[in-house]
């Protein structure tokens, strides 16, 4: 079903785009500050200093063939956007560097057609860089005229202000075939947390026997555990609704994107045909193939336009990036602190698991985003308990557990 959007969160939208720094807070984007680059013997490497760590992604495009990176919550120096280097490498022909959004840098590597054999994106601290190395495959006219490893650059100088120059950094740690994680390799720490309560505004999400509205409890939930997050006073905490105010699934990590969130948990209470069926499930963002979650997805989907197909396509690149790790991470640590808070106050219900889902709103996030249903509005105990007062402080006090012990697990709790 088609959402409108409500006037006064065009507005505020609109105001974030028009002055992304207005307001007290400073600029979350990190500056990218130079682009070095040069060909070594066995590859061609891209040096981006950049003033703090920032996620990225990249993926390969066809016609030209081209490889991009995107780097989140990051600017370019003034004079680097719109940028280009013409290279003569075996593997590289182009390179360009631009703000592709205002808190998007994108570079693009134009490939030698056919040339490249395998790609390495790192990074390295001290001071910090963004490495890729694009290895060409071994050709009798590839490999003929290397030049030798002590040359100096063999790039041209490119067409804007920086001067290219020779990287002599060391190899890059190799990652685990599962993938690495950048938040606990580079210690990096939570400070802003968005929390999202499901539905709003003309979608109810589920309904109780006795018409008792997801959407209002995810708000409740919601508000008291931004109250807990709060007392820490090492965190800023936003909720992506402040009201029952409908709410397209895209702008709630949108919202998490501008606001430079490093955690993003959506609130939800699951209903079930079984009416026996109690407890918790959490999500990261995957695919699943049990139809009881893909069921799950649908429902919780249903207010988005977008189709499976399109999901697929964007799902396929995320699981490459390491938000996938923090977010499967993420969701065990606040499902069993949730699931153990309960029991231990309440009495047994079931382990429903951790798991993987194809939830539209957990897409695009640029930080660690699971989606929780804490508990069953069509089971008739729980769903008397979330009338009450204690079990949502408790539900709450679960979630809020489990953050503070995400949080302490990359160190910086
Ligand atoms: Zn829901």
């Amino acid at each position: 079903m088609l959402k409108r959007l409500q006037p006064v969160w065009c507005l505020i939208s609109l105001l974030i785009l028009l002055f992304p720094s207005a307001g007290q807070q400073p600029d979350p984007r990190a500056e990218v500050l130079s682009l070095r680059y040069h060909q070594h013997p066995e590859f061609f490497r891209i040096v981006l200093e950049i003033e703090k760590i920032r996620e990225f992604y990249s993926a390969e495009l066809k016609d030209p063939e081209r490889l991009y990176l995107d780097i989140f919550q990051a600017r370019l120096k003034s004079g680097l956007h719109g940028t280009s280097y013409q290279i003569n490498s075996p593997g590289v022909k182009i390179m360009r560097l631009a703000q592709k959004n205002p808190s998007t840098v994108r570079l693009t590597i134009e490939l030698v057609p056919g040339a490249k054999q395998s790609e390495k994106i790192y990074y390295l601290k001290n001071p910090n860089r963004l490495v890729v190395d694009v290895y060409a495959r071994p050709g009798p006219e590839k490999s003929a005229p290397r030049p030798p490893a002590s040359s100096s650059s063999s790039g041209s100088r490119p067409s804007g202000s920086e001067t290219a120059a020779r990287d002599s950094s060391p190899q890059p740690p190799s990652p685990s075939a599962s993938g690495y994680s950048l938040v606990r390799q580079l210690g990096l720490g939570v400070k802003r947390i968005v929390l999202d309560p499901g539905h709003g505004g003309t979608d109810p999400g589920c309904i109780s026997p006795s018409g008792l509205k997801e959407k209002d409890v995810a708000l409740d939930l919601a508000r008291r555990l931004k109250t807990m997050l709060e007392t820490q006073g090492k965190f800023e905490v936003f909720l992506t609704r402040e009201t029952d105010l409908s709410l397209p699934l895209e702008k709630r990590t949108a919202f998490a994107n501008q606001k430079g969130a490093d955690l993003f948990i959506s609130i939800h209470l699951n209903a079930s045909p079984r009416k026996n069926r109690t407890g918790v499930e959490t999500f990261y963002l995957n695919f699943s193939p049990d139809p009881a979650v893909n069921e799950l997805a649908a429902r919780e989907n249903a207010s988005s336009t977008k189709n499976i197909r399109e999901m697929k396509l964007i799902v396929d690149k995320i699981i490459k990036n390491s938000k996938y790790e923090e977010s499967r991470d993420l969701a065990e640590k606040i499902h069993s602190s949730l699931l153990q808070h309960l029991k231990h106050n309440f009495g047994p219900r079931d382990d429903l698991g951790v798991k993987g889902g194809p939830f539209w709103v957990l897409i695009g996030s640029e930080m660690p985003a699971v989606l929780v249903e804490a508990s069953h509005l069509s089971n008739a105990k729980e769903e008397a308990a979330l009338k009450t007062e204690t079990y949502r402080e408790a539900v709450a006090a679960g979630l809020f557990r489990g953050i503070m012990e995400y949080v302490k697990s990359l160190g910086k709790g």
